[in-house]
């Protein structure tokens, strides 16, 4: 049998981030194709969901509980994550693209010699060599490289939040909670929080939402995009940019959607005056539902799209207001 497959279990606050859970569903994809066990590892202090981590998929979460453990010390996550990997060598490790996960795993990586590959979008184990295949976006979006590393192990990847979808949920599914000590007296921190801003980028929780309003450059000026904006509102919808209208200071940066922006994966999308750039798709792709309205009949973003509307916005998209204002009375 292969040795293992790990997720990094990223929390903030004392719970588990969504990313955990996605890429544990993933995990559970590629331990299967290896047929190994599947295991999360969780740093913090009296953290919550752990067994939500069993029931997506792991088999065993090493579970490291220590206050010095309860906030993002890139010092202490790597000493402890390196530690956990020499000891039980796994195959794999995947880590969230997230600022933490994109700041101290390369250090792991280095420290232990290996590869990584970062904001990876397709994984896959390769049937032959089972080796695992890392896709990702590169060239600004214009080609897609697939690399392996097959001299060194652990096989490292970052993935970012919302490329994979979070499987279901099986709360039957049984697994082992190992608590690990941590020595905080055996590392060496080289930085001391002193305290934690709030991210402005978290307060548009484009991530979250299941119904994504997103304007373009065919908007044409920051002042229209008060009419995507009252699509959104009786949507209950978020608001998501391409980046012009964010590089034009229409609209503030955590509103982009994209390779350099966020990545979403509602269940509603619609994008107006957007042509679909692959940077932008890089970012929506997901999306169950994308309706994109353009009055470009050869816009790259009907070749994505649900259902297109082809016409000028500034008559569509306050019609489809009207109509919905008029549906939900
Ligand atoms: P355009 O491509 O100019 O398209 C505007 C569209 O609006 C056109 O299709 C037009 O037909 C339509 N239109 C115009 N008027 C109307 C109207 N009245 N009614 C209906 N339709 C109308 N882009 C992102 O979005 N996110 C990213 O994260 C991102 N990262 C990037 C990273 C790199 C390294 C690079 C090089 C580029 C990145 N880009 C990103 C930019 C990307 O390449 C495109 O330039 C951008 O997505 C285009 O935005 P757009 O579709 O709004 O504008």
């Amino acid at each position: 049998m292969k040795s293992e497959v790990w997720v990094f279990a990223e929390q903030q606050d004392g719970k588990i981030k969504g990313i955990a859970y996605e890429l544990v569903s993933e995990g559970r994809l590629l331990a299967n194709a290896l047929e190994t066990k599947l295991c999360a590892v969780c740093f913090g202090h009296g953290v919550e969901g752990i067994e939500q981590l069993i029931a997506y998929g792991a088999d065993k979460v090493y579970l490291v509980d220590d206050p010095a453990l309860a906030n993002h010390e890139e010092d202490l996550y790597t000493k402890g994550l390196v530690d956990l990997i020499r000891q039980h060598r796994p195959e794999i490790l995947l880590a969230g693209a997230t600022s933490l996960g994109r700041s101290f795993i390369p250090r792991v990586a280095a420290i232990l010699e290996t590869g990584l590959t970062a904001s990876c979008t397709g994984l896959e184990i390769d049937p032959e060599s089972k080796l695992l295949l890392q896709t990702r976006p590169t060239f600004g979006g214009n080609l897609m490289a697939t690399i392996i590393c097959p001299e060194k192990s652990p096989q490292i990847t970052t993935v970012r939040p919302h490329a994979f979808k979070r499987g279901e949920l099986d709360k039957s599914r049984r697994g082992e909670i190992i608590r690990v000590d941590f020595d905080r007296e055996a590392v060496t921190s080289r930085t001391k929080l002193l305290h934690l801003l709030e991210d402005l980028t978290e307060r548009v929780k484009l991530e979250e939402a299941d119904i994504i309003v997103s304007g373009g450059r065919g908007l044409g000026e920051a002042e229209n995009f008060q009419i995507i904006a009252e699509l959104a509102e009786v949507l209950d919808a978020a608001l998501g940019s391409s980046r012009p209208p964010v590089d034009d200071g229409w609209i503030p940066y955590p509103h982009q959607v994209g390779q350099t922006g966020k990545t979403v994966s509602p269940k509603l999308y619609i994008a107006c005056g957007i042509s679909g750039a692959p940077q932008h798709l890089a970012g929506m792709q997901t999306s169950e539902i994308i309706v994109a309205i353009n009055e470009d009949p050869k816009a790259p973003i009907f070749e994505v799209a649900t259902y297109g509307i082809m016409g000028d916005l500034f008559k569509i998209a306050p019609m489809l207001t009207a109509k919905l204002r008029e549906a939900r009375g």
